[in-house]
């Protein structure tokens, strides 16, 4: 008598586990987090209209130092995540 190992079962978890979730590990929070950029150039253009007025043109702005990834409960630094975090950014 032959017993199949349940492959399809083994699958799905494996996929689970791949798409896991960002958790802290410090305090178990999975939904808020914040991105802080250091030593960022916000360059905004604008276009003057011909009554003078100013209308935004794009958003050209550059971040040149660190990009850091926290946790919104308790401030745990997540950078460690943080490549997975833009991946998963949509
Ligand atoms: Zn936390």
């Amino acid at each position: 008598m032959e017993t199949e190992p349940d492959l399809t079962k083994i699958h799905q978890h494996l996929r689970k586990k791949n798409t896991m979730r960002i958790i802290c590990p410090s305090c178990g929070n999975d939904s808020d987090f914040f991105e802080v950029a250091d030593g960022a150039i916000l360059t905004t253009r604008y276009i003057q209209n011909s009554d003078g007025s100013f209308s935004q043109d794009g958003d050209e702005s550059q971040i040149l130092g660190e990009i850091r990834f926290f946790c919104a409960e308790c401030n745990e630094d997540l950078t460690a995540y943080h490549q997975r975090f833009v991946e998963m950014l949509f």
